[in-house]
C-alpha cells in the first residue's frame, strides 16, 4: 500500500511512538497532582512538549496552550473571541476555502447574531490583501485565515494580511494545520495573535494540537473564553486532565520537525516535481490547481480532463493498493468547496485529486503510484 494522502494525516514517526511508550506504562501520573515524583515526571514531560512547539513556532513557552486536535483550537479561538470580545464588536472575516472546523464555527456564530463575511479567493485559491481591506469595518473583531490550503496547497501572504489586521487594530488567527513543519513559522515576526495547528500532520499522535494565544510586549495574554470549563489546567483556559502522551508525542514530532526540515523539506520538494513531471508526460491535458510556486511542498491537486473519469470510483478501486484522495478528509459527501470557490464546475471537480507526500515517501512509490493511477483509470472511466 502507496500512502500518498499525508494532508489527511501522516504516518507517526518511530520515535515518536518510542517517547509517548512510557507515558502509557509507567509514567501515569496526572501533571498537576505536582506533590509526587509520578506527577512530577508528568509535569515536566508536558513542559519539554511545550518548549519543543514553541521552539518551532519560535514563541514563548506560555503562548501554548494544548487542546485535542486543530478542530478544536479553531472552535476555541473563535467562538472565544466572539464571546469574550462582543462589546467591541459582532463582526468576523474569514474566506470561502476554510476548514469546516472553521466555517461550521462561523455558520453557529452567524446564528447568534454574528455578521460574518466570507472572503472570495482568486484563481488558485489565495486571499487578495485588497479583499481583505475592503472588507473591514468598525465593527470587526476578529480575522480568521488559512496559511496554507490544504486541498490546493496554495500558501495565503499571511504576513502581509496579519499587518493589515495590525493596522487597522482588529485581532488575527491563523489555521497552519497544514503548514506546520512544511513552512517556516516565526511568531516574532509575523503579526498574527492566535494560531491553530495540531500533531497528526506531523507525523504526531492524533487527537492532540495546540493553540497558540500571543502575550503582548508587557507580558498580558489576549483574554479568551475558555471552550471547556473546568479545572485550572492550561491556566484555566482549556480544562481537563491533560493527555500526558499525546502531548509527549506533538513535543516529540515538534522536536524532530524542527530538526529536520531543513533535510526532509527539499526532499519533498524533489518527490513533488518528479510525480508532477511523469504524470504530465503521460497525460498531457492534465493541469495542476493552486498557485504552483508559493504552495506547501508536496501537496498536488490536480484535474484529469478525461471523458468518464470519476474521482470517488477510481479512489475507491485503488483502496488496497494506493491512498489519495479527491479533497479534504473531513468533507468526504459534499463536492469540494475549495475547488468550487476557485471556479471549478461540476465535471472538474469530479475528475480531481489531491496527492499528499511526506518524508517517509520514495521515488519508487512515485513511479509506481503513476502507474496504478493510470491503469485504474483507464479501467474505470465510465
Ligand atoms: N484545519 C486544517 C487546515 C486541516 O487540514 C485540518 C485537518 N484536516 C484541521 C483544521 C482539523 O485538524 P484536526 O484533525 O486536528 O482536528
Amino acid at each position: 500500500m502507496i500512502y500518498l494522502d499525508n494532508s489527511a494525516t501522516t504516518k507517526i514517526d518511530p520515535r515518536v511512538i518510542k517517547k509517548m511508550l512510557p507515558y502509557l506504562k509507567e509514567e501515569y501520573g496526572n501533571p498537576t497532582s505536582k506533590h509526587y515524583t509520578l506527577a512530577q515526571n508528568a509535569e515536566s514531560a508536558v513542559e519539554v512538549a511545550r518548549s519543543n512547539l514553541s521552539t518551532l513556532l519560535n514563541c514563548e513557552n506560555d503562548e501554548i496552550i494544548f487542546t485535542s486536535g486543530a478542530s478544536e483550537s479553531n472552535n476555541f479561538i473563535l467562538k472565544g473571541i466572539a464571546d469574550y470580545y462582543q462589546d467591541q464588536g459582532n463582526h468576523i472575516i474569514t474566506s470561502s476555502v476554510e476548514h469546516k472546523s472553521i466555517l461550521k464555527c462561523c455558520n453557529y456564530l452567524e446564528k447568534k447574531g454574528y455578521k460574518i463575511t466570507y472572503l472570495p479567493v482568486n484563481k488558485k485559491g489565495q486571499i487578495e490583501i485588497d479583499t481583505l481591506k475592503k472588507a473591514i469595518t468598525d465593527q470587526t473583531i476578529l480575522i480568521s485565515l488559512l496559511w496554507g490550503n490544504n486541498e490546493l496547497g496554495s500558501l495565503n501572504p499571511v504576513k502581509k494580511l496579519a499587518t493589515v489586521a495590525k493596522e487597522n487594530d482588529i485581532l488575527f488567527h491563523t489555521d497552519a494545520t497544514q503548514i506546520l513543519g512544511k513552512i517556516d513559522i516565526n511568531a516574532q515576526d509575523i503579526p498574527f495573535d492566535f494560531l491553530s495547528c495540531s500533531a497528526h500532520k506531523i507525523h504526531g499522535p492524533k487527537g492532540v494540537g495546540a493553540a497558540f494565544i500571543k502575550t503582548d510586549d508587557i507580558g498580558l495574554r489576549h483574554e479568551l473564553t475558555p471552550l471547556i470549563h473546568g479545572g485550572n489546567q492550561e491556566d484555566g483556559l482549556r480544562a481537563g486532565t491533560l493527555s500526558v502522551h499525546n502531548i509527549v508525542g506533538l513535543g516529540e514530532a515538534a522536536r524532530i520537525a524542527f530538526n529536520e526540515m531543513s533535510d526532509y523539506i527539499p526532499k519533498i520538494k524533489r518527490l513533488e516535481n518528479l510525480f508532477k513531471e511523469k504524470i504530465k508526460n503521460k497525460i498531457s491535458n492534465l493541469y495542476f490547481n493552486g498557485d504552483q510556486t508559493s504552495k506547501i511542498p508536496g501537496i498536488i491537486n490536480m484535474t484529469i480532463p478525461i471523458q468518464g473519469v470519476n474521482n470517488k470510483l477510481i479512489i475507491t478501486n485503488l483502496e488496497e493498493e494506493l491512498a489519495i484522495s479527491d479533497g479534504s478528509a473531513c468533507s468526504i459527501t459534499e463536492p469540494s468547496h475549495v475547488l468550487k470557490a476557485i471556479g471549478l464546475n461540476r465535471n472538474e471537480i469530479t475528475s480531481t485529486f489531491r496527492i499528499s507526500l511526506s518524508k517517509f515517501n520514495t521515488p519508487e512509490e512515485i513511479e509506481q503510484a503513476i502507474d496504478l493511477l493510470i491503469k485504474t483509470i483507464n479501467e474505470f472511466k465510465i
